[in-house]
């Protein structure tokens, strides 16, 4: 197959710049485009092939070896695809059509037509989505709760059951769109005739336009109110769940869809506890003898209390666990558990007859970490508090 010259095919020559290709490329490329030449091979071969020329002499390499080969120096069938997207081409060399950040002048023009899709929407408008945010105790969210929420929102006109007419007069077909619900505007540039469509201004878009309004509602089919809604909070939520409920939302615009609910679940602080995922974490001071002797402390949980039992030589920093007491995991089986931290409280006022306790108690030999642990690196400063205390 002879294939044509490249310059011939742009109708440039060989000392035309990059700036003179690129503009005759453009020209070909915006008179042969398939989109604007549907079913027309004839037009389809022509786009191709300057595309292809286009290709070969933007490229200053392709270029050079196209003048010293011919077209066996740039092997075409290998240098890029023969099934041309145009899409493709367009993302490529979209810096010449002036698309500029995103779409070039030919999604605008183009794909127009494609979105555009014909069918008359409905008379009606849906209506819009509701977001409530729901704030839920740490008790709550273990045990699922039912709210009662009081919400505003738009709900359908009695007097015109939602249809923003008044009764038996019924809708007629709008005059400025002739029931299409879109206008079109065809106006020229230097790429040729551009068809603008947009939606009627008359009638909304929905092809008809009411011949009586309802005076409730002023035509909307729809006016402002208050409801009461249930939602049934399921344990073990957290923060930035939502729940939708469907079909509550504002009223559609003359009896079009109703919008959703959307729940959005807070978690407030606590007093006591902070949340690690379905574990609760509650932090707890013990005197110095509980820590010593053991015993059994009454603490709170997220149902109430429970008694929990220190073992005797309990240390600082010991995290005892009571299995189950967290948050019920929300998609499956089981719960949480309660992480009880043990601090110890180092009291900073006693009387005179506590020191002299004290003091007596420091001079036993178990008393010090130094006795107790002969590897203890720090008992040169364990001794000097010591001496600091007597
Ligand atoms: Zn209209
Ligand atoms: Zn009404």
């Amino acid at each position: 197959m002879n294939k044509r010259d490249y310059y011939e095919i742009l109708g440039v020559t060989k000392t035309s710049t990059a700036d003179e290709i690129k503009s005759a490329y453009r020209k070909l490329a915006m008179k042969y485009h398939p989109d604007r030449n549907p079913d027309d091979k004839e037009a389809e071969a022509k786009f191709k092939e300057a595309t292809e020329a286009y290709e070969v002499l933007s490229d200053d390499g392709k270029r050079k070896r196209y003048d010293q080969f011919g077209h066996q120096g740039v092997r075409a069938g290998q240098d890029f695809h023969q099934n041309i997207n145009i899409n493709d081409i367009f993302s490529q060399f979209g810096d010449i059509f002036g698309g500029g950040g995103g779409g070039t002048i030919f999604d605008e023009f183009f794909g127009g037509g494609q979105r555009r899709g014909g069918q008359r929407r409905s008379v009606g408008q849906p209506g819009s989505d509701l977001k409530i945010r729901l704030k839920l105790t740490l008790e709550e969210i273990a045990t699922g709760v039912e709210k009662t929420l009081k919400i505003k929102r738009q709900r359908p006109c009695e007097t015109c059951n939602g249809s923003g007419a008044k009764s038996g007069s019924g809708y007629t077909t709008c005059t400025t769109c002739q029931g299409q619900g879109e206008i079109r505007q065809v106006s020229r540039s230097m790429f040729g005739q551009f068809v603008n469509i947009s939606a009627c201004n008359n009638c909304g878009g929905s092809g008809q336009i009411i011949k009586d309004q309802c005076l409730t509602c002023s035509g909307e089919g729809r006016i402002h109110g208050e409801t009461t809604l249930k939602v049934n909070v399921p344990a073990g939520v957290s923060s930035g769940n939502y729940i939708p409920i469907r079909g509550k939302g504002n009223a559609g615009r003359r009896g079009g869809e109703p919008g959703d609910v959307i729940v959005v679940i807070e978690e407030e602080d606590h007093q006591f506890f902070h949340r690690d995922g379905d574990d609760i974490v509650y932090d707890l001071t013990i005197s110095f003898p509980d820590a010593v002797l053991g015993g059994e402390i009454d603490i709170p949980t997220l149902t109430g209390t429970a008694a929990l039992k220190i073992e005797a030589g309990t240390q600082p920093g010991t995290v005892l666990k009571m299995r189950d007491k967290g948050i019920p995991h929300l998609n499956s089986y089981g719960k949480g558990d309660q992480l009880i931290r043990i601090n110890v409280y180092v009291p900073t006022k006693l009387s005179g007859k506590e020191k002299d306790l004290m003091k007596e108690l420091a001079t036993s030999e178990n008393i010090s970490p130094k006795k107790n642990k002969k590897s203890h690196k720090d008992s040169g400063f364990f001794g000097k508090m010591r001496d600091a205390f007597s």
